[in-house]
Parts: C-alpha cells; structure tokens; sequence
C-alpha cells in the first residue's frame, strides 16, 4: 500500500499523473483560501507545527522508485501535499531524488516531466526558487495582485506578503528554463472584477509565464463561497491579453455554448490575440474547424506544447 503516491490521475491540464503527497496524515499550508476543498487545520507557517516529525525523504522517494515500473507511459510525477508541497523541510532532497529518478527512468524509454504543484507562497524565497527551478514544470498560484483582495481570498498566515510573492515569481523567472504555469481561480464577489484582472494582466506581463490556467470553483469548498459562471472566465481572460490561457474544458462542456462560426481574417486575428487550446478549438463549428486545418496546412499556424496542452497560434 502507498502512504505518499496516489494516481495515476488523468488530468486535462497535465496528463497522465502520479503524485506524491509530501504531508499525507493531516493538511499542511500556509493559506487559508475560502476556497479550498481539503479539510483540515488552522494555517501553519512551518510543516513541523501540526503532527507527526516529517516522514524522511528517503522513505518518500524509495516508494516512488518501488511504485514507477507498475505506472508505465506518465505525463509528469508531480510532487504535491495535503496542503503546501515547499513547507516540507527536505523539499531540496525529494526533488534531487525525483530528477533522478527521472533520469534513470529517461534511460529505458519513458519521458515523464518532474512538476510541482505550489500556493507560490514561498517563491520570495531565494533557496525555493533554486530548488524549484530543477523541474520541468513549475505551477504556482496568484489569485490575485491586490493585497486587500489577497487577505481575504488566500488568507495567508501572518507574514505572507503579496508584493514579495510577485517579485519572487519575476524573479523565478529569470532564472527558470522550464514551463512556468501561474493558475488564477476565481471567486464570485472576491476576484472576478475587470479591475482584478487588468492587475493581474500588469503583474503577468511582468511575470511572463508559459501558460496561464483560468478556473472556478467546481468542488465543495470548505467556506461559502460560490463559483462564477464560464462565460465570465472567457471574459476575464480576455482583459490578460495573449497569455497562453487555459480554461478547463469540463466546465465549458456543460455550461459555455458553442463558439461562433469565423472568417478566415476573424480566425486568424483570434490565433493572433491569443494562442487556443486543441480542445478550444472543437468548440468552433466544424466550418471554422476546416479553415484552421487549412491555415495550418499553409504553415502560417505554429504550435507550442506547454505542459501537455497544445497551444496554437499565428506565426508572428
Ligand atoms: S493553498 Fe491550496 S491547500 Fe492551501 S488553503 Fe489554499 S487551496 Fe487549500
């Protein structure tokens, strides 16, 4: 029986995962977010303030070594918690120990991707940004660029200063190679104004991430807060400007309704303003579907694969 891996799980945004859960008794973070679906304890500042020692990370990554030959053909191992992954003290040693792993696992033929899944709490940090900038993937949140708004959504514990999480993801980026995923959920009434976005759009473009995940409430959360509706997310997203975004499709298939039928100049001024998702696509009617296979077939359509997402554009 595993104690930290769990999967694989197939993810839209990811792939094929297997996660390893760094607090797997109790939750562990640093946020209290009125959105947050795990339930648990107060928020903590250090790992070691609820429960049991740490488990060792030799204990952690001999399970994974043990667990990898029975989940062959992984998108990514992705190293998460019940709670914060970089409160766990020997976050250093388990991602050492994954990109090894990954390695040897490179050697027979696999091609699984190294991904953290983090609240960007601790990105101001200088010795987190060295240890995050090892992996393939990067996911870090910013639900917002507005302080006021910060404390009330988040809820970080005493210390946790917004402006220093957005100088540290600037400078994460200077340093990092891999994909940067910054993912922003919305919350009715909290974070789902233009004037939200339009500070988001000022601390992303200064950010510069590879891909920008947009999404709502859509499992039980532990205050009550509600979700807003998709449409207002593709709504949203435009204020961003031509981020690669991605707005989950399980939700779009329920509730968005179907694209517009495009010109071939609307359609590619669209690819233009922003990169569009495989699955975007297939909610063009099939007329528009036909003429992005023609561009493409042109050449005048590049594509760009973030995460696992494939993003399409118009050739600058
Ligand atoms: S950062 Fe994640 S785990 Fe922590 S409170 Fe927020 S949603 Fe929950």
């Amino acid at each position: 029986m595993s104690r930290f891996l769990f999967g694989p799980v197939p993810s839209r945004r990811f792939g094929r995962s297997l996660g390893i859960d760094l607090s797997p008794d109790t939750k562990r973070c640093n946020f209290d977010c009125l959105y947050c679906e795990l339930e648990g304890s107060r928020p903590v500042k250090k790992y070691e303030e609820i429960g049991n020692i740490p488990p060792s990370p030799t204990e952690i990554l001999e399970e994974l070594e043990r667990g990898l030959p029975n989940f062959p053909n992984l998108d990514v191992v992705t190293i998460t918690s019940n709670g914060e992954p970089t409160l766990y003290p020997y976050l250093e040693e388990i991602v050492e120990g994954v990109e090894r792993l990954k390695r040897k696992a490179h050697l027979k033929g696999e091609r699984w991707k190294s991904l953290i899944l983090s609240n960007g709490s601790r990105i101001g940090e200088e010795k987190i940004r060295q240890i995050l900038k090892e992996l393939d993937i990067v996911k870090l949140s910013l639900d917002t660029a507005n302080p006021k708004t910060f404390k009330k959504l988040d809820r970080p514990v005493r210390g946790i200063k917004l402006e220093e999480i957005i100088a540290g993801m600037e400078k994460f980026r200077q340093i990092y190679r891999g994909e940067l995923i910054i993912e922003i959920l919305v919350v009715k009434g909290l974070n789902d104004t233009p004037q939200e976005f339009e500070k988001l759009r000022d601390a992303l473009s200064s950010i510069s991430p590879d891909r920008v995940d947009i999404s709502t409430i859509d499992r039980p959360p532990a205050y009550r807060v509600e979700p807003v509706p998709t449409e207002k997310l593709w709504e949203l997203a435009k204020i961003l400007g031509n981020f690669p975004i991605y707005i989950p499709s399980r939700l779009r298939e329920t509730t968005l309704p179907q694209f517009p039928n495009l010109s071939r100049q609307e359609l590619m001024e669209t690819l233009r303003r922003r990169p569009l998702t495989e699955e975007d696509l297939k909610l063009f009617p099939p007329q528009t579907q036909t003429l992005f296979f023609q561009l493409e077939r042109e050449g005048i359509i590049s594509k760009r694969e973030i995460g696992t997402l494939k993003f399409y554009s118009l050739r600058p």
